[in-house]
């Protein structure tokens, strides 16, 4: 290690590792962010709608994860203050709330079963007539029967929030290299190395600590550390839509949801689907989208289709990330699953509570990595 080396070398640029390398950047360490791709080529903020949604999607999570997401949406006004006046960029947060609506005849025993689990999980939504949600939006179709309304449910731009990460990470001196893939990370005298291969030929960069966020990519440099994580793709196909359309909030059905921007661009998605590295976008699933989204709000149909594309969700085994430390000086941050935009600012303060001060908050204990085997063999991590 010489004095050119890095506090903490960050593997992976997408939303996790990124938001983890301002926080400790601007906690003074010297932070160098290693990427396989361009920022948000590969990365799922690239593709992800940005939805902010732990009341709305309470039936999809587990009660630990729900309260890790209260966590992070109580973080978010004030990490995005500040991610905004140290790069310049609006990222596009918006705090309209979210507009559940029943335009199917089923639709109505969903949003039922939706509200019992919120009120269970002591959260806040508001049951709205036809009249009232088509007050709230009057271009949702004349034919909904009501809706709920979740108004703490927010939303970000996530390719504009990458970009402002970038710059915020620049200001606060850190590097970033991209085109860069890392094929190990080994033991080194003081630290770790981090072992990697690109256009420019071979990196090693040596680090007191190493984080690694690789997201859905990650198995091969997991696979020498935790055993059975199950760490694995899900697949989601977004279409991006652009136009003039007088809609705030975000609208949800149980079967599509359509997220409309400030800039005009109207986010339709999405898809689950187990498909591995399919990168692929269908015909089926772009028309299934088109479909619902538009017999919930029918103007979109007059608006440009701009974009189709298919992202990766990293999911592990129990469909909870994994966040904390792995050996002296190794931490990880994966498997964020649906709500990686929505938990990344408490992703990244606590993971850098954990890496500067040596406090692993009480929150973070379900999300432990060790509560994946490590491999049995003692050298299975390279010396
Ligand atoms: C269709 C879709 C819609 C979504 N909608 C939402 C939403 O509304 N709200 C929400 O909160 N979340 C949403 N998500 C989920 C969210 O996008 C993800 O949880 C989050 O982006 C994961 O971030 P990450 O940084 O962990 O992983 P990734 O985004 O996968 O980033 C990992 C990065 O690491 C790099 N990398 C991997 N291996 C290496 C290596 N060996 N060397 C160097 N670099 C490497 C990759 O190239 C990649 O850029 C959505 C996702 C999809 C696909």
């Amino acid at each position: 290690m010489n004095a050119a080396s890095p506090d903490i070398c960050v593997v992976g640029g997408g939303i996790i590792g990124l938001a983890t390398a301002c926080e400790l950047a601007g906690r003074g360490l010297r932070v160098t962010v290693v990427e396989a791709a361009s920022i948000g080529e590969r990365a799922a903020a690239g593709v992800a709608a940005g939805m902010i949604g732990p009341v709305s999607e309470v039936d999809v999570s587990h009660p630990d994860l729900t309260r890790f997401a209260l966590a992070s949406h109580r973080d978010y006004p004030a990490w995005i203050e500040q991610i905004e006046a140290v790069s310049h960029i609006r990222t596009g947060f918006d705090r309209t709330g979210t507009l559940w609506v029943a335009v199917h005849r089923d639709h109505v025993a969903w949003l039922e079963h939706l509200r019992a689990f919120q009120i269970d999980r002591g959260l806040n939504t508001i049951r709205l007539t036809a009249g009232e949600v088509r007050a709230r939006e009057p271009l949702i179709a004349p034919n909904t029967s009501g809706g709920l309304l979740a108004s703490d449910d927010w939303q970000v731009d996530p390719r504009r929030l990458l970009g402002a990460l970038i710059e915020v990470l620049a200001q606060y001196h850190g590097t970033l290299l991209q085109q860069v893939s890392v094929e190990r990370v080994e033991r080194c005298d003081e630290g770790w190395a981090v072992v990697a291969g690109g256009e420019r030929g071979r990196t090693r960069i040596e680090a007191r600590s190493v984080l690694l966020a690789p997201g859905a990519y990650g198995t091969g440099l997991l696979e020498p550390l935790l055993r059975d994580t199950g760490l694995r793709p899900v697949k989601g196909q977004v279409a991006r839509l652009r136009g003039e359309i007088d809609v705030h909030h975000v609208i949800r059905t149980p079967d599509v949801y359509l997220v409309p921007r400030a800039d005009g661009e109207v986010v339709i998605g999405a898809t689950v689907e187990e498909m591995g590295f399919d990168g692929r976008v269908t015909a089926g699933a772009v028309h299934d989208l088109l479909r619902e989204a538009r017999r919930a709000l029918p103007g979109i149909a007059e608006l440009e289709l701009v974009e189709v594309r298919a992202g990766f969700r990293p999911v592990l085994r129990d469909h909870l990330p994994a966040v904390g430390r792995i050996d002296e000086g190794l931490f990880i941050a994966v498997g964020h699953y649906r709500n990686g935009v929505a938990l990344a600012p408490i992703t990244a303060r606590l993971l850098a509570d954990l890496i500067c001060e040596g406090v692993a908050d009480q929150i973070l204990a379900p999300f432990n990595p060790l509560r994946f085997a490590q491999p049995l063999v003692a050298n299975a991590v390279p010396t």
